[in-house]
């Protein structure tokens, strides 16, 4: 089962293995395949589900309240964002004014079927609309409980710096902080997880598989997978392509045997390798059948000695974004 880790400086404790429906669901997977997903989720221990708004068109969020209907609402964690337009382009449409806000909120509690969020997440920085108009949306969006926590998603290490300080301001907590971050992309480790720590942020970090290319199922110079994301024309197979490399896609080959010292699959290392960092609260997968959440829910608890990890370093020199 997983294990669970507290967000931020709060009382709330997460799935330290959290579900994200990016591309897949009311995408890249047919309906009743999302739901078993979600299933394999929900029996592998998993409690804490991350969409967004602009997944889908809105779609997402719909496909992942119909999956979660009938479970106790007090025994998961429900996580969406705002920021992105999900249809109509109107200049009010994106970002982070007081308008965006709590016109978004409301249609994401509809769509997901549920009085309340549990982390509301801003998914960028908004560079047109003051700071401080934000953050007292989200202080209101909390104080009519349709947001328990919030969070940001992409901030660099001063706005996670200057929001958490206005949060403090107006009475309540910034607690995460949702990046991308894997053993290719750590690109967060130099400014934002020291600004995140000083100001009791988590981290809940995106693809740390690399959108699938650390499981090591894509070979260099051979073509992908049938039904992998790097074959799905809908959108994985362009925002997986700054990994489709042959140089990337042998130096991950190098990882093989990492993960047989320690008996675990490829994936399953990626998983690990994310959580090893002590600022990391979950690692934020996906998948495109049941089978995936039962095999990557198997690297939490899952610690790699230091050795291993100098060994994962030189295994992937030269292909590491920082
Ligand atoms: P991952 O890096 O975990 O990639 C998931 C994909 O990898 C799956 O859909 C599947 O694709 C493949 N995969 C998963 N498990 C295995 C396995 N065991 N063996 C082989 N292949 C496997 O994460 P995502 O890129 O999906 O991102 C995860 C979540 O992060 C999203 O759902 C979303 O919630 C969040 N996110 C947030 C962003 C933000 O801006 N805040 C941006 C992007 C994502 P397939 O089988 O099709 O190859």
């Amino acid at each position: 089962m997983v294990n669970y880790r507290y967000l931020g400086n709060s009382g709330l404790k997460i799935s330290e293995i959290t579900y994200g429906n990016w591309l897949t669901h009311a995408s890249q997977v047919e309906n009743d395949v999302a739901t078993s997903c979600v299933r394999a989720a929900l029996d592998a221990g998993i409690t804490t589900f991350d969409t967004a708004d602009a997944y889908a068109n809105t779609a997402a969020e719909q496909v992942l309240g119909d999956a979660l209907k009938g479970e106790r609402r007090a025994g998961l964690e429900i996580f969406t964002k705002v920021y992105w337009p999900t249809g109509p382009k109107g200049p009010n449409d994106v970002g982070l004014s007081r308008k965006h806000i709590m016109e978004s909120i409301n249609g994401s509690l509809t769509r997901l079927g549920t009085d309340y969020v549990d982390l509301y997440q801003a998914h960028r920085f908004d560079v047109e609309t003051p700071l401080e108009e934000t953050m007292q949306a989200f202080a209101d969006v909390v104080r009519q409980g349709k947001a328990l926590y919030i969070g940001v998603s992409e901030w660099s290490a001063d706005q996670i710096r200057q929001g958490a300080a206005l949060a403090k301001e107006l009475g309540f907590q910034l607690i995460s902080s949702q990046p991308q971050y894997s053993m290719l992309w750590r690109v967060i480790e130099d400014e934002v997880v020291p600004a995140s720590k000083e100001a009791g942020v988590s981290q809940i970090v995106w693809s740390p598989m690399a959108q699938g290319v650390l499981s090591g199922k894509y070979l260099p110079g051979q073509p992908a997978p049938a039904g992998s994301r790097a074959t799905d024309e809908k959108g994985g197979a362009q925002t997986i392509s700054r990994f489709m490399n042959d140089e990337t896609l042998a130096a991950v080959q190098n990882l093989k045997p990492v993960a047989a010292e320690l008996d675990l699959s490829m994936a399953q290392l990626a998983v690990a390798w994310v959580l090893q960092n002590d600022n990391v609260a979950a690692a934020l997968v996906g998948a495109s059948r049941p089978e995936q959440v039962a095999e990557n829910v198997k690297a939490s608890g899952v610690t790699i000695p230091a050795e291993l990890m100098k060994q994962i370093d030189d295994a992937l020199a030269g292909v590491v974004e920082r």
